[in-house]
Formats: structure tokens, C-alpha cells, sequence
């Protein structure tokens, strides 16, 4: 098994084309700091709705190579956090952004096709399914949050016989379907969108690290180690490091870490499974596990389950963590244990920046010249290209359905992450506990209450942990 930072994905789509890093001082109208799907798609329509605009991307190391290039490639819609969009923003207002993001799922696919790209899109649903008693109803405020906002078509429960005809495992029981969901090979998303941004004129800088910014004149200053960019509108788009010291959203994001595996080709396996129509899985822990399949026949898998990391620190553990892939390879082989004597030939992981509401914001900050995204929690890969919509609208001051979008708010209103170091040492505490927790609850052992009572602790600060 190869284990290193990048994985498969970007091994699997080949060499890729280096850009320069900044060299003395540019200008340009609108400039994005980050090389993730958040940062390509806002100087995607950037520059799609204002080709005369002069756009800049700056990222600090390879354009898609962090967790754009590295996730699950699961395309979903926000319908699986409905009940938290409505806690947070009202019926309506949820309505609004889990449509968009449902639109959004459909756009990455027009996307592909319009500009030629094959990023295996398949817009194959996603099933959301029970592994244990204790979370057969979890799924049930979230449905029932749908129904009472009008929602009766959709999303959908599934008996356990309905959810063993998709994929027969043997440690399945009922489920929920969404169909508004697709899987992508994500890293192949990440360079197409690159190549589209670059083929429309955005300048774009690698190994460049913004280590500064300077929003309080009449434009904004932006210093990497090779020289400094002056722009009139700014996009922090580098969603991570947004937890660390110096920035300005750092009591608002904290940084968790999730690691995958995939198999060799499996053909065989998938066939007995019957799990042939391609659907995104996961179960319904906290500590969230995660797979798919690939048109090749792999099986990829994934555990959010990955240590917080201090500060910003995304590299480190966060994304070569071999215990945790030892935990990632013991959960495959308990919902497939087909597998036990098949090769895994890559494991890979990255940071999760996660907010407290575990939604995404996009911020206006003061000055009205810096916007900001982060908090995917997870489920990036979908809603970023509906964030990079909002993102662009801003920058250009146009005040549109997506410049309206609830998710659009002033940092005052962001609800708080604890600080450092009680973020890192309590979020370690309580990630431990809830390990704990849900193994009892997956081997039908009663919880120990220590650890019950340790998981409790993010709802009882209004940390809000699961989707
Ligand atoms: C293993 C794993 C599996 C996942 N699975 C899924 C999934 O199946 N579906 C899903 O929806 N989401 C998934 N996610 C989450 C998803 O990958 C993210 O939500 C999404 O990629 C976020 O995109 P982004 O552009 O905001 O951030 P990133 O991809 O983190 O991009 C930010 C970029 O900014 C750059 N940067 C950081 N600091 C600086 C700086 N100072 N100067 C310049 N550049 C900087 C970084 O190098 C990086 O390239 C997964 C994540 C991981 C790690």
C-alpha cells in the first residue's frame, strides 16, 4: 500500500502543469488566495461574468492538490444538514440554499460536459444508512424538518431489503435515499476547473503562501515571500488555514482531518454486492465513514474520524496519519468483509475545516473589500461551486439569488469555535469519547458513561457535530 499526503486521485490524473510563484509586485481588480474548488470556481465566474476583469489566484502550493484533490468525491447537495439550515436561517431561507445546492450538484455536471472534461461524473444519489440500532431513526429530524417545509417529494427512507438491493453489505439495516448527489473523481474536477480558469485568462501562482494581508486602505495588500499583490476586491478562499494565528476568522473555524483508502480493482466484489448503480454511501456515525466505487472497480473508503489538529496545522497527521488508517482499513473490512484478502493500494488524508454549525459561511468582512469561505465540514466538494457563485457575486458588488443566500453573513454573527489551546485538547478529549462511543455502539455493547458524557459536550456548547 502506497500511503502519502496526496492519494490516488491526484496520482490517477497524471503530471500536471506548474505555474510561477509571485515575483515583485502585480495588481489586479480581484484577487483569490487558495487553489481549492472554492478559490477555482469564484475566478471561474469571476472571470466568466466579467472577462474584461483582471483575476489573480494565488496558492501556496499546488493548485488542487489539498483536499479539493483529495476527498471522497461525493457531490451532494445540502438536503442531508436541512434540519440545521433551518435552525440556523428559517424554513425559508433553507429552502433557498439546499435548492441551490441541489442546482449546484447539476452544475458541476454541465460544467464537465461544456467544457470537455471527464471527471467520471455519475449522478448516482447518495444513501445515508444505519449500521447500528442506536442510529436506525437518525435521520428522522431531518426528513421530518423537510416534510413540515413542504418537502414531500425527495429524499426518502429505505427499508433495510430496500437498502441491501443497492449494496448488500452485511452490517446494513434502513437508510435514507437522496438523489440529488453525484460522485466525481475529484481531482480531475480540480484540474478542469483550473484549466477552464486559466484558458479564460486568470493569472494563476503556485508555491506562493500568503504569510500577510493588509485590508485597511483603499485597496487590499497581499504578501507572499516572493513579492506583493495589490487587488481591489479579495477572496480568501483557502479554507484551512482560516483557523490559524493571524487570521481573521480564527475564533470561527476549527480543523479536523479525514483519511481514505482505495482497493485495488474489485469488479468481482461490487457484482456480488449488486452495487452497481454507482451510489455515494455513508453511514450515520459522527465520526462519519464514507464510500463509493469507482468506474474502474475500486472501492473507495473514508473515515472523518481523523485527529484536530492544532491552530492551522493541516499537514503533520492531519494528512499522513497511519493509526487512523489502520481504524479506516478495519471499518472497510467491517462493512465489506469480501475484502479481507484484496490489495489496498493507496491511503491518503487532509484537513476538515469545520464550523460550530457545521455549515459553510461566506463572510463579508468590514472593510466590504475581503470575502471569505470555510466550514465545509466535510461537504465541500457540491456546495463549493454554489460558494464560488455567491463569492464572485460579491466581489463584483452584484446583488443576485446568490448574493442573497442566508449563508452570506458579517463575521460578527458567525457563531464561535472554543480558543486554543482548549479548541485542540478539548477537541481531542471529545473526539476520543465519541470513538469510543460509537465502537460500543457498532459491536452492540453498552456505552461506558464517562465517554457518553464526554460526547455530549459539543451539543451541550452548541457545537454541532454529525450532519
Ligand atoms: C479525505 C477527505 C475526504 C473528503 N471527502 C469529501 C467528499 O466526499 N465530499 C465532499 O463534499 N467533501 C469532502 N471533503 C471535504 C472537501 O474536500 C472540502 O470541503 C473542499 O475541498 C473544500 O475546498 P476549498 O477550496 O474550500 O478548500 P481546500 O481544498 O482546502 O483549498 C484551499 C487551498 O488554499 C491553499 N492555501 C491555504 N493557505 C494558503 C495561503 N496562506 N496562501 C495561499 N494558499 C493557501 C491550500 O494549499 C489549498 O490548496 C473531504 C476532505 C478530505 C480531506
Amino acid at each position: 500500500m502506497i500511503h502519502e499526503a496526496t492519494g490516488y486521485w491526484i496520482h490517477e490524473a497524471g503530471h500536471q502543469p506548474e505555474f510561477p510563484s509571485v515575483d515583485g509586485d502585480h495588481r489586479f481588480d480581484v484577487l483569490v488566495i487558495g487553489g481549492g474548488f472554492t478559490g477555482l470556481w469564484t475566478a471561474y465566474h469571476l472571470k466568466s461574468r466579467e472577462p474584461d476583469l483582471e483575476v489573480a489566484l494565488v496558492e501556496s502550493h499546488r493548485i488542487g492538490h489539498g483536499p479539493s484533490g483529495r476527498n471522497g468525491g461525493f457531490v451532494d447537495a445540502m438536503w442531508v444538514s436541512f434540519s440545521s439550515l433551518v435552525k440556523r436561517y428559517g424554513d425559508q431561507q433553507a429552502l433557498a440554499l439546499a435548492r441551490a445546492s441541489e442546482r449546484s450538484v447539476h452544475q458541476v455536471g454541465e460544467f464537465l460536459e461544456h467544457h470537455g472534461v471527464d471527471a467520471w461524473y455519475r449522478l448516482s444519489g447518495y444513501l445515508n444508512v444505519s449500521t447500528a440500532p442506536a442510529w436506525d431513526d437518525s435521520w428522522k429530524e431531518n426528513l421530518t424538518a423537510m416534510r413540515a417545509a413542504g418537502i414531500s417529494d425527495g429524499p426518502h427512507e429505505l427499508s433495510p431489503a430496500q437498502v441491501q438491493e443497492i449494496c448488500a453489505s452485511p452490517a446494513f439495516r434502513g437508510g435514507v435515499h437522496y438523489g440529488a448527489a453525484a460522485t466525481v473523481q475529484p481531482a480531475r474536477l480540480a484540474f478542469g476547473i483550473r484549466d477552464a480558469v486559466q484558458s479564460l485568462g486568470v493569472t494563476m501562482f503556485e508555491s506562493s503562501p500568503v504569510v500577510r494581508v493588509e485590508d485597511g486602505g483603499p485597496d487590499v495588500m497581499v504578501f507572499t515571500p516572493g513579492g506583493r499583490i495589490t487587488a481591489s476586491r479579495l477572496v480568501m478562499a483557502n479554507g484551512p488555514t482560516l483557523a490559524g494565528a493571524g487570521s481573521p476568522l480564527r475564533a470561527n473555524v476549527t480543523l479536523a482531518s479525514s483519511h481514505m483508502v482505495i482497493t485495488e480493482p474489485v469488479p468481482d466484489v461490487i457484482e456480488q454486492l449488486g452495487w452497481t448503480g454507482g451510489e455515494a454511501i455513508s453511514d450515520c456515525r459522527s465520526l462519519l465513514t464514507y464510500f463509493r466505487t469507482t468506474p474502474d472497480g475500486r472501492i473507495a473508503f473514508g473515515w472523518g474520524g481523523g485527529r484536530i489538529a492544532a491552530g492551522s496545522r493541516r499537514f503533520g497527521r492531519a494528512e499522513h496519519d497511519s493509526d487512523v488508517v489502520a481504524g479506516v482499513i478495519a471499518g472497510l473490512k467491517r462493512y465489506f468483509p469480501m475484502l479481507a484478502d484484496r490489495r489496498i493500494e493507496y491511503a491518503w488524508g487532509g484537513p476538515i475545516d469545520a464550523s460550530a454549525t457545521h455549515l459553510p459561511h461566506v463572510v463579508e468582512m468590514p472593510s466590504g473589500r475581503s470575502f471569505a469561505a470555510f466550514g465545509y465540514t466535510g461537504n465541500g466538494v457540491g456546495p463549493s461551486q454554489m460558494v464560488g457563485r455567491a463569492l464572485s457575486s460579491l466581489a463584483l458588488d452584484q446583488r443576485d439569488e446568490y448574493s442573497k443566500l442566508a449563508f452570506i453573513e458579517p463575521s460578527s454573527a458567525l457563531t464561535r469555535v472554543p480558543p486554543e489551546p482548549f479548541r485542540w485538547i478539548g477537541g481531542a478529549m471529545i473526539r476520543e469519547a465519541i470513538g469510543r462511543k460509537e465502537e460500543a455502539q457498532l459491536a452492540g455493547r453498552s456505552v461506558d458513561p464517562v465517554s457518553a458524557l464526554v460526547a455530549r459536550i459539543p451539543a451541550l456548547i452548541g457545537f454541532h457535530i454529525g450532519r
